[in-house]
């Protein structure tokens, strides 16, 4: 895969809409190449870089696999940390935009690649912390060839379609114009012989499992990077790291803000007009809580440190909010006592309240 792919927007560079057709790619590419044509604009070295750009661009748009393959690798770095989903996605060629942030030292010597994986998790685990195992497709240097791809170890041969330039000139009409060189892929020299073991790819992709530890009270989204489980580096320099997404399944009944915990909790009318001590839940075991006498719903309680505890800070709070819930069935006799209730009438009664609503 291209490198700067991630980088140059071809679509832009030619001034064409996403789902240009070949037509119209070819169009921008004509009048751009006249208007930035080096025998035209002579010592001009932007002009020349832009034509350079204009042709490497249309060259990747008009050929269809080309163009399929860069519109990939496009959406995938663009989707970046969030377009995660499922439990065990990874990507192996998305540690390219990373690689190109951090790869680069002064040394010139290129750190691996950075992998990401996903991990999905449950709520109560993500509260707790969590040592797991996470699936990961690593790229790693082939044994056989020992990277180089040739079967034999040193078997090239420079390609003598572009006499190791690795790019060929296509002419079109009055142009002419560089294409990366299909013989040899772009690399300048051929295999004679390919490594059989990574089909002289220089690697191979093993299937591994790692163990990743989990701090108590990660959140939906967080990342953790595990240094030196990416990409091998070029000689002398660092592996690559692993990006571990954390992804956190809902609770059944606890919501999350921040290190609080919201908890709902059903409330009869009863209880609510007579207070009680209800059981509730929380991560771990049951408390009892007061409610006193008129609560009305909607009301929230805190129960002071049954939030999560993130490693080394302090704990949350849950807060438990009441929703009074009518009886959906009354027996006779209940019945009747409520509108004896009613009828009776009481301090706070909604007529007493709601009489701003018709005035
Ligand atoms: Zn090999
Ligand atoms: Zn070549």
């Amino acid at each position: 895969m291209n490198r700067d792919w991630l980088e140059k927007d071809f679509y832009a560079i030619l001034g064409v809409s996403k789902d240009a057709n070949n037509e119209e790619i070819k169009k921008a590419y004509k009048k751009l190449a006249r208007e930035n044509h080096p025998d035209l604009n002579p010592g001009d070295t932007e002009a020349e870089k832009r034509f350079k750009e204009i042709s490497e661009a249309s060259a990747i748009l008009s050929d269809e696999g080309k163009r399929q393959e860069y519109d990939q690798v496009r959406a995938m770095g663009a989707s970046g940390f969030s377009g995660f989903s499922g439990s065990q996605g990874f990507n192996v060629d998305i540690g390219d935009i990373f690689g190109d942030i951090f790869g680069f030292g002064g040394s010139g010597r290129r750190k691996g690649q950075t992998y990401q994986t996903n991990l999905t998790i449950s709520f109560t685990d993500a509260a707790s912390g969590i040592e797991t195992n996470v699936p990961l497709r690593k790229e790693v240097v082939c044994e056989e060839c020992r990277g180089n791809g040739s079967e034999d170890g040193k078997a090239f041969h420079t390609c003598n379609i572009c006499n190791g330039s690795g790019q060929t000139a296509s002419n079109q009409g009055f142009f002419s114009f560089a294409q990366p060189c299909s013989a040899c892929k772009g690399q300048g020299n051929v295999i004679d012989k390919e490594c059989k073991a990574c089909r002289a790819q220089g690697s191979v992709i093993k299937n591994e499992t790692i163990k990743v530890k989990v701090p108590a009270g990660v959140d939906n989204g967080t990342v953790i990077r595990l240094r030196g489980y990416g990409g091998p580096g070029d000689a002398g320099a660092p592996d690559g790291d692993l990006l571990v997404q954390v992804g956190v399944e809902p609770h059944k009944f606890f919501k999350r803000n921040g290190s609080d915990l919201i908890l709902e909790v059903p409330l009869l009318f009863s209880e609510a007009a007579l207070g009680a001590t209800i059981k509730i839940p929380t991560l771990d075991k049951t408390v009892n809580l007061k409610i006193p006498q008129g609560t009305p719903s909607g009301k929230s309680f805190k129960v002071k440190g049954e939030g999560i505890s993130p490693q080394g800070r302090r704990s949350g709070d849950l807060y438990v909010r009441v929703a009074i819930k009518p009886p959906s069935k009354l027996s006779r006799t209940g019945k009747k006592k409520l509108e004896e209730f009613r009828d009776e009438g009481y301090e706070g009664a909604p007529e007493e309240y709601r009489g701003y609503l018709y005035e």
